[in-house]
C-alpha cells in the first residue's frame, strides 16, 4: 500500500479492556486501506477530567499506514467504537467508555474543522498518550509545536 503514516490512540475503561483493544486493532487492520504496522504496550492510567467513580483506563497507541482521507479514517474509527457499544449521544464528556479511538497524527497534516482536529488538540498534555507514542514514534515531529514526541514527553515530566 502506498499510504500515509498515522497514529491512533486507543483507550478503554469499561468491560474486558484488553480484549476490546485487541479486537479493535484487529478490526482496524481488516479495514480496506488500513494496515496496522506497530502497536505500543498498553499502560494502565487513572481517568482524568471525567466524572468520579470510573475505573482505570488501559491506553496504547498504534501506528498505521492508510490510503484513506482523514474524515474516512474518523468514520472507520467511529464505526469500530459503535461495534463496542459506544453511544456518544448518551455519554457524559470524558465519561467511561468501552472503546475510544482518537487520531493523534496523520503525517505532518494540520487541520481544524468542527469534526476533526489534527494533531489531536490535547495529545501534548497527556502522558497516557505520549508515553506509549514515545515507545513506537519517539523521533516523529509534532507539526504544530515542531518538537519530537520524546521532547513533548520530556516537557510534561
Ligand atoms: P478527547 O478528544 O479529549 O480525547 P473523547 O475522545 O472522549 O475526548 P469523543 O467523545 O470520543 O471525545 O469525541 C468527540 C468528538 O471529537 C468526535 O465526535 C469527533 O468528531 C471529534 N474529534 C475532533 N478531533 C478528533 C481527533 N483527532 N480524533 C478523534 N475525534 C476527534
Ligand atoms: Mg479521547
Ligand atoms: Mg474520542
Amino acid at each position: 500500500m502506498v499510504g500515509q503514516i498515522a497514529y491512533i490512540a486507543l483507550g478503554s475503561n469499561l468491560g474486558e479492556r484488553s480484549e476490546t483493544l485487541e479486537a479493535a486493532l484487529a478490526m482496524l487492520d481488516e479495514c480496506a486501506g488500513i494496515s496496522v504496522l506497530r502497536v505500543s504496550g498498553m499502560v494502565q492510567t487513572a481517568p482524568v477530567g471525567g466524572p468520579d467513580g470510573q475505573g482505570d483506563y488501559l491506553n496504547g497507541v498504534a501506528e498505521i499506514e492508510m490510503s484513506l482521507s482523514p474524515m474516512e479514517l474518523l468514520s472507520v474509527l467511529q464505526d469500530i467504537e459503535r461495534k463496542f457499544g459506544r453511544d456518544r449521544l448518551s455519554e457524559e464528556r470524558w465519561g467511561e467508555r468501552t472503546c475510544d479511538l482518537d487520531i493523534l497524527l496523520i503525517g505532518d497534516l494540520v487541520m481544524d474543522t468542527p469534526e476533526l482536529t489534527i494533531p489531536h488538540p490535547r495529545m501534548h498534555q497527556r502522558k497516557f498518550v505520549l508515553a506509549p507514542l514515545n515507545e513506537i514514534a519517539a523521533e516523529v515531529v509534532h507539526p504544530v509545536f515542531d518538537k519530537t514526541v520524546s521532547a513533548l514527553l520530556a516537557d510534561l515530566n
